[in-house]
């Protein structure tokens, strides 16, 4: 019998719905057509984009015209905080915070050192923000609060309506980094105060390579790429339709979904951490466990190495991920467990688990039949593991 294949990093990318496949095909054979054409073949096309803009918009209780579709989370992020920049030249201070996705973390940091004052806010033990430290920092000279709604590797969720009201009670502009949130959470703009917030296809069982950047009625932004029409002049490209509507399909999922995400999934995810945390050695939850995403657990396996833990899951049929997606491949430690204060002995040994709507109990029970004893047999076979006392010095 052939091993099971159990898919638990959904936080890195999600399976495409079969829903949303069969949403995007008309557009790539019959369907074709450039929707800014001024023929027949273009009117299917527009009418996808049209369509996919409510189905994205009555997800976050926005309206159509507020959202621009665009070709990542990444693009989004870079439009929103370049765009607003952009918009008020007059102003440079910057701040988001030290737990922040590299497409907004490397972005400040660049910024930082060409011309902005960049402030990243700490985060305690459980990864959460001290607010009045935000309240304190901003000034005058504030342009853009950038701060993400939910954490890709603890999924530790921040209180997002707050900090968007005491960003914009300072005249600051608040973009919000909603890529883990989309789909798991209810997102409400019509109660969260935020001008710009990023959402990706590929985390919510649309395609990779497409995205969303919601944009405020009344926020000025310089678009990031000038050129056509598309998308009211604010993001210039061949619309991508099939992938736009796939994208809409997604959303529309999303929102049927979501009490299944809030229920059955988190009981799952809560099954497998307490499952883990009883029977594997040493091991430990990442980050605040109440304000938090309902599928993601990151636990630390004392004194052992999250990469030799991941390659024997893999063996086994299971993939997971140690840290963020884009973090792996290099044995650097994860910046938001840093920031967080995890101990080095704890931060080597982090894996993420992330379920999704299609993660079943079965599946859950595998992971923790597997991962128990690869955590005994790694850690009997750590030389710190061993000896504390060395480990520490
Ligand atoms: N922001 C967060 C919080 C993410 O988790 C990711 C992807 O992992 C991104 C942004 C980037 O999204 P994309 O892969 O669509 O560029």
């Amino acid at each position: 019998m052939s091993k099971p294949t159990v898919y638990a990093d959904n936080n890195a990318t999600t399976m495409v719905a079969p829903e949303v496949v069969e949403a995007m095909l008309p557009f790539f054979t019959g369907q074709y057509g450039n929707p800014s054409s001024m023929h027949y073949m273009a009117i299917p096309a527009e009418q996808a984009i049209t369509r996919a803009r409510e189905q994205v918009a009555q997800l976050i209780n926005a309206d159509p015209s507020e959202i621009v579709f665009t070709s990542c989370g990444t693009e989004s992020d870079n439009a929103a905080i370049r765009g607003v920049l952009a918009a008020v030249p007059g102003k440079k201070h910057i701040i988001t915070t030290r737990v922040e996705h590299p497409a907004v973390r490397n972005l400040c940091q660049y910024l930082g050192k060409n011309g902005y004052r960049l402030t990243e806010l700490p985060v305690d033990k459980l990864g959460q923000l001290d607010l009045d430290e935000l309240r304190e920092t901003l000034d005058d000279d504030t342009a853009l609060v950038s701060i993400m709604w939910a954490n890709n590797e603890t999924g530790v969720v921040f209180p997002i309506t707050e900090i968007a009201e005491m960003v914009k009670s300072r005249g600051a502009v608040f973009h919000c980094d909603a890529v883990q949130a989309a789909g798991k959470l209810p997102l409400d703009m019509q109660k969260v105060p935020a001008d710009l917030l990023s959402v990706s296809g590929h985390k919510l069982h649309a395609p990779k390579g497409i995205g969303v950047l919601y944009v405020r009625k009344g926020t000025y932004f310089v678009p990031l790429l000038m050129g056509g029409h598309q998308e009211k002049g604010r993001r210039g490209g061949t619309e991508n339709v099939p992938y736009i509507a796939g994208l809409g399909k997604a959303c529309e999922l999303a929102g049927v979904h979501m009490r299944d995400e809030q229920t059955r999934v988190k009981d799952l995810r809560d099954r497998l951490e307490k499952e883990l945390l009883e029977k594997a050695p040493d091991a430990s939850v990442n980050g605040d466990r109440v304000s938090r995403l309902p599928n993601t657990t990151s636990i630390s396996f004392k004194y052992i190495e999250g990469e030799a833990i991941l390659l024997m899951l893999s063996a086994e049929g299971i993939a997971a991920s140690s840290g963020s997606a884009c973090t792996s491949g290099s044995l650097e430690p994860s910046h938001v467990l840093r920031a967080m204060g995890v101990p080095f002995t704890r931060v080597h040994g982090s894996i993420r688990f992330s379920l999704s709507r299609y993660t079943t109990q079965e599946e859950v029970s595998y992971i923790v039949e597997k991962m128990v004893p690869v955590a005994r047999r790694l850690r009997e076979i750590s030389p710190f593991g061993r000896d504390e006392q060395h480990a520490q010095k």
